[in-house]
């Protein structure tokens, strides 16, 4: 059975994300709703969605739409019909019906409920149409959301199943887990075990919201929002029915009775209003102020308001033993909520899943916490977890791991893909090497750096260890959210602080050194970024020899945003790139000025499709929608390149002062437009005299490290200012640009 051809019934939220992401596959969808409006109106809220919904958004005809009444017909030729409609069996069930007597035999039917079991979807449905019968769990929002639940029960052909799949794996990209028809399926059972247990305690035990989120977020490499930011986040109200719907499905027996329990304060905030951040608020709310917003938080004891508090645990390390040992509440809130969602988790095999891992990578993909509970007992070590641990009786994973005491109980990782994956592999390296800002796995014939630092922001440890690991082609690739944020902004302003200017250059330089050595080394090196690659990530990449790019990538330059240039080489790269098309051959302003737009806004591309007109990317880089994949397309590079020889060292011929007068025109528009204000007019400045060439005309030729330097003077002079130093500060304070 090949997949063609699909149908989504439903246009709402996941179904319109559904239609996108078939899109983005290239694979002709339909995508039908009560009324055509419906679900024209849904196609443009893909087109307008932020962070969009598609790859390529001119693609977005490729997506048809229509109604359930004219245009049924579509449902005969398609190969997989899926139903996203509201969560009501009643609209379920006649959909069904409708379906069943239009597909072609053998056509896949799926529903993306995230409540309903496949016994009870099916009910009405015949043998040889079970056969074909599952649930295609998807997360919102699909394009971004690596997890796919495909839950199957025994009337289900296991053959379909494995090529539906194959289809969602290779095709989609996804990370498609199959598992057992239980309430919740994998991810949901424990993510919001997990979530309820993290509040629950945290009532118990008297911390504050912003206490809980320190701890329940970054500590235990879960995302910042942690636990009443996401509960916010994702509505106060909704998270009251998805319990409800979990204590209706799940036997009195189950533990998750005990912690879905209706708090008063929750009622209260739900029945005020106070549903999270769509609502009024929630256990956040932003209180306007006439010095402008502030941030409050309610204290679970009394229902008040009041500033909220940054808490500082003083750590910024993923360290679960050392968190775990804390002599302080902190310590005792993260073993409480650790040991408890271990207990759950554990209790769970075989009945929702005979894979324990499967859990583990349905919290990675789903709920983007860096390791699953079960990684996390193997992290705190068996025999720790045992000496600490209360009651587990009729748990029979903990009961028979308490006997065995096997401290290597995890085995392998990723068991729901066949897939050669980063994470699979990096347990087979032959040794481990690096520092605390990034590891070195080496192999017999190759190396492989991860970053590990907070969004995987570079320092001189980060240049270190890549410039270490070239001693055999390298590929620089990673697991977390982020290939990199850039240059750790924190690290450089401490020093700007001390008014050491001394080692932020010395740091700017070795950073040049390093990107050199990465492009001209005797061996190849691939960067195969995913997510954010910003700055001096990218300027990682762009001198890296070759690129496997994730197809869910936010890359560009955007240092003139903190009120900088870029220094690493990425001034130097742009301009190469550029200098090499037809239109620069005849002008030699050209490339200057398009690289001054492109730096000078800060622009970034969501997708390879649009990094491309930008030349962040080039056409030969490759384009990878499973991100498992980029490790093995890596290795075929690698591969095909066995003779590889380092490039020729660049020379630049640029029009020094004769383009500056252009770009001064330029900014004395946008300055008298008031787009961009005195210390936009300095970064500005000093952006066009590095894309100028500095003091040069088109006859000199100018050398990389030329251009190195133009770029590390015009950076050290504006790092030295106060409105660049305010710039960072406010960055890093709230996330948000200033405009100075
Ligand atoms: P939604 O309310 O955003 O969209 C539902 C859509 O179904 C609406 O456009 C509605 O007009 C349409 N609809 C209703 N009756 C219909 C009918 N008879 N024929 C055709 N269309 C009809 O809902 P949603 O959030 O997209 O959820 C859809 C399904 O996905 C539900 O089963 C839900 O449990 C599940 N789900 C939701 C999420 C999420 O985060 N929203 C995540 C995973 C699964």
């Amino acid at each position: 059975m090949k997949i063609k051809n699909v149908v989504v019934i439903g246009s709402g939220t996941m179904g319109s994300g559904i239609a996108a992401h078939l899109c983005n596959a290239n694979i002709p969808v339909t995508l039908l709703d009560l009324k055509t409006e419906i679900s024209q109106n849904a196609r443009e809220r893909i087109h307008k969605s932020r962070p969009p919904l598609l790859i390529d958004k001119t693609k977005i005809d490729n997506i048809k739409v229509g109604n359930i009444s004219d245009d049924f017909d579509v449902v005969k030729d398609a190969d997989w019909i899926v139903e996203a409609v509201v969560e009501r069996i009643d609209i379920k069930h006649q959909i069904y019906d409708k379906i069943f007597d239009s597909r072609k035999d053998g056509a896949i039917v799926s529903s993306n409920t995230s409540s309903i079991p496949i016994k009870v979807l099916s009910q009405n449905l015949n043998k040889d149409q079970k056969k074909d019968f599952c649930i295609t769990h998807f997360f919102n929002p699909v394009r971004y959301m690596g997890l796919l639940e495909i839950v199957k029960n025994e009337d289900n052909d296991l053959n379909k199943i494995n090529q539906l799949k194959e289809f969602c794996e290779v095709e989609l990209g996804k990370g498609a887990i199959v598992c057992n028809d239980t309430p919740g399926f994998l991810g949901n059972r424990v993510g919001v075990y997990a979530m309820q247990i993290a509040m629950t305690e945290a009532f118990k035990m008297k911390l504050s919201v912003e206490e809980a989120d320190a701890i329940f977020g970054r500590p235990m490499g879960i995302p910042k929002t942690g636990v009443f930011g996401l509960y916010d986040l994702i509505g106060i109200d909704l998270m009251a029915d998805v319990l409800k719907s979990f204590i209706k499905e799940l036997p009195e027996s189950d533990e998750f009775h005990e912690v879905a329990k209706e708090i008063p304060l929750v009622k209260k905030l739900i029945e005020t209003g106070y549903t999270g951040r769509k609502g009024k608020g929630g256990f956040y709310r932003m209180k306007k102020t006439d010095s402008g917003k502030i941030m409050e938080a309610i204290n679970l004891e009394t229902g008040e308001y009041s500033t909220s508090q940054k808490i500082d645990i003083k750590s910024d390390k993923v360290d679960l033993k050392a968190l775990i040992n804390r002599k302080d509440k902190y310590g005792d809130y993260a073993w409480s909520v650790l040991s408890k969602i271990i207990k759950y988790a554990s209790s769970l095999v075989p009945g929702i899943t005979k894979e324990f891992n499967d859990i583990d990578e349905a919290m990675r993909l789903g709920f983007n916490w860096a390791k699953g509970p079960f990684e996390m007992l193997e992290e705190i070590g068996v025999k720790n977890f045992f000496d600490k641990v209360d009651e587990y009786k009729g748990n029979k994973f903990l009961e028979n791991l308490s006997n065995s005491k096997d401290e290597n109980f995890y085995g392998e990782r990723q068991k729901y893909t066949s897939i050669e994956t980063l994470g699979k592999i990096k347990k087979t390296a032959s040794s481990v090497d690096g520092n605390s800002s990034a590891s070195i796995y080496r192999f017999n014939d190759f190396n492989i750096v991860e970053f590990t630092t907070k969004a995987n922001a570079l320092d001189y440890d980060s240049m270190d260890a890549l410039k270490k690991a070239t001693d055999k082609p390298l590929i620089i690739i990673n697991e977390s959210m982020q290939f990199s944020a850039g240059v750790n902004l924190t690290y450089t302003m401490e020093f700007a602080n001390k008014n050491d200017f001394k080692s932020i250059e010395k740091f700017i330089k070795y950073f040049q050194e390093t990107c050199k050595h990465l492009k001209y080394s005797k061996y190849p090196v691939i960067s195969a970024p995913s997510g954010l690659t910003l700055g001096g990530g990218f300027e990682v990449l762009v001198q890296s020899n070759f690129v496997a790019s994730h197809t869910n990538i936010v890359i560009g330059l955007v240092e003139t945003i903190v009120g900088l240039i870029p220094a690493g080489g990425g001034c130097k790269e742009m301009l190469a790139r550029w200098l090499n098309t037809k239109e620069a051959k005849k002008d030699p302003k050209y490339a200057p000025l398009k690289v001054f737009d492109i730096i000078g806004y800060g622009r970034t591309a969501t997708s390879p499709v649009e990094a491309e007109p930008l030349k962040y990317l080039l056409p030969e880089n490759k384009r990878i929608m499973n991100r498992n994949s980029l490790l093995e397309v890596s290795k075929e590079i690698l591969n095909e390149n066995k003779d590889f020889k380092s490039p020729n060292e660049l020379t630049f011929n640029l029009p020094g002062k004769a383009v500056i007068d252009d770009m001064n025109k330029i900014l004395e528009k946008l300055y008298n437009d008031k787009v961009i204000l005195d210390h936009g007019l300095t970064v500005a400045k000093e952006l066009a005299h590095v894309l100028s060439g500095g003091d040069t005309t088109k006859d000199k030729t100018l050398t990389e490290d030329d251009l190195f330097k133009l770029e590390l003077d015009a950076f050290m002079r504006l790092i030295e200012t106060k409105q660049t130093q305010d710039r960072i500060k406010h960055t890093l304070a709230t996330g948000k640009p200033l405009v100075n």
